[in-house]
């Protein structure tokens, strides 16, 4: 059997190599030059995206590149004071084995424990597929294959290609997210922000990294109208939103705006009721995001890729057997996902001053609690954030998993 997967950044190289694994034949293409090192953000693994990472074989790996967040300051506008909240502290209550990682450094572990095994071809993209399985490359001759899996992120090609526009399976959130690479280290372990009504900035370092991020989330009361690659405007809208704030707010605009490495977009969450049709299925947030930055994204990623490779393993390559089957066993982790971004969208900043005073002592002051009266509070006041922990792993003994304990 030969598949090609398109996107070579978190579910794309899961899903191959866990075909690999299985004997099949893989092709990973993806648009960017190389392996993207734009900077990206910090991404969240839970203990069951831990534990197909761990069968991987690079949970260790993924340990030492840790971003190593420890503490949050809060300073609320208008305010002088500061609250500083024990981060290991809070996700300790959360999950035993969480670990945050940025983006990047997972998808060159992930490259790297996959090139060899998989064909990766970059700077080349998909444009067409047809029904006995030609697909067209916008670089390279058009090939057969067997199935083709979309692993394309949010804003996935494959899924336009199959599914049509994007507008009619996505629904906003109610916020904005923007992320720029900015020069500096930061104090290791530390994360400052600014929290208002509607609006959050904040800066970060990773333990082993020479720059810094700087991260804007805001609630605007209705949806803009900014082109996806307008990044003039989309700047300008950052110094519009959060110019006002004080110190040290306008340098990091400035620092902002001198940034190569800026990520901007609306927090989308798509709808879609499948993920798969013929030959085609998608993977990761090109099938179901629940948000960015919100829903938990890069673990249920991990996990839908690990759930796809065994269902076409069990099924022998069989995707009229194997795609049904692998969207029934993620149904309810893609849905209660997007209940949980939904909440979180809204929690993250809080719209009141009242609400943002609430936030940043209350979680404050839950993390100093003793840990076996912490962690039912903080489950409590995120929702279901214990969705993460709770996922059980299916095993296939078609990709040589362990049997159940
Ligand atoms: C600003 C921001 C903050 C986030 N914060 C968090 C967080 O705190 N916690 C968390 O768990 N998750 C977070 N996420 C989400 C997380 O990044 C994603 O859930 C995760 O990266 C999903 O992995 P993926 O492989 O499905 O998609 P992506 O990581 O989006 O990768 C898609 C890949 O496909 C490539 N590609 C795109 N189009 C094409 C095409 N047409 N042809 C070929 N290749 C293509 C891209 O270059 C990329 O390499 C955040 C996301 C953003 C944007």
């Amino acid at each position: 059997m030969d598949v090609v997967v398109s996107g070579a950044s978190v579910a794309g190289p899961v899903v191959a190599h866990w075909l690999h694994r299985a004997g099949i034949e893989v092709t990973v293409v993806e648009q960017s030059p190389r392996l993207r090192r734009t900077g990206g953000h910090a991404v969240d693994l839970f203990t069951p995206a831990m534990d197909v990472l761990e069968r991987m074989g690079v949970q260790d790996a993924v340990r030492d590149r840790a971003t190593g967040t420890e503490r949050m300051i809060i300073r609320r506008e208008g305010s002088d004071r500061e609250v500083t909240i024990d981060m290991a502290r809070l996700m300790g209550a959360l999950s035993d084995r969480h670990v945050e990682i940025m983006r990047d450094d997972l998808s060159e572990i992930l490259y790297d424990a996959t090139r060899h095994d998989v064909e990766y071809v970059f700077d080349d993209r998909i444009t067409a597929i047809d029904d006995d399985g030609v697909v067209t490359f916008e670089r390279t001759p058009s090939r057969r294959f067997d199935a083709v899996i979309g692993a394309d992120g949010l804003h996935s090609g494959v899924r336009r290609l199959v599914f049509g526009p994007e507008a009619g399976y996505s629904r906003w959130l109610g916020g904005y997210i923007a992320v720029a690479t900015i020069p500096g280290e930061r104090p290791p372990g530390l994360m400052t922000t600014v929290l208002g009504a509607n609006r959050m900035v904040g800066i970060y370092g990773a333990r082993h990294s020479p720059d810094a991020r700087a991260f804007f989330l805001f609630r605007p009361p209705a949806e803009l109208d900014v082109g996806h690659h307008d990044l003039a405007r989309q700047k300008q809208l950052l110094h519009e939103t959060f110019g006002d704030l004080g110190d040290p707010v306008p340098g990091l605009l400035d620092e902002v705006d001198r940034s190569s490495a800026f990520y901007f977009d609306a927090i989308t969450q798509l709808v879609l009721d499948t993920w798969s049709r013929g030959r085609v299925a998608l993977v990761g947030d090109a099938g179901y995001c629940p948000g960015p930055a919100v829903g938990g994204s890069t673990s249920l990623a991990v996990v839908g890729a690990h759930t796809l490779a065994g269902e076409l393993a069990e099924a022998r390559g069989d995707t009229a057997t194997a795609y049904p089957a692998y969207e029934a066993a993620m149904a309810d982790y893609v849905h209660r996902s997007r209940d949980f971004a939904t909440t979180m969208a809204r929690k993250l900043v809080p719209g009141t001053r009242a609400g943002v005073w609430a936030l940043a002592t209350g979680t404050a002051l839950v993390t100093r609690l003793p840990r076996a009266v912490g962690r039912p509070l903080i489950a409590l006041g995120s929702g279901d954030l214990g969705l993460h922990e709770s996922i059980e792993i299916r095993r296939y003994p078609a990709l040589g998993d362990p049997p159940p304990e």
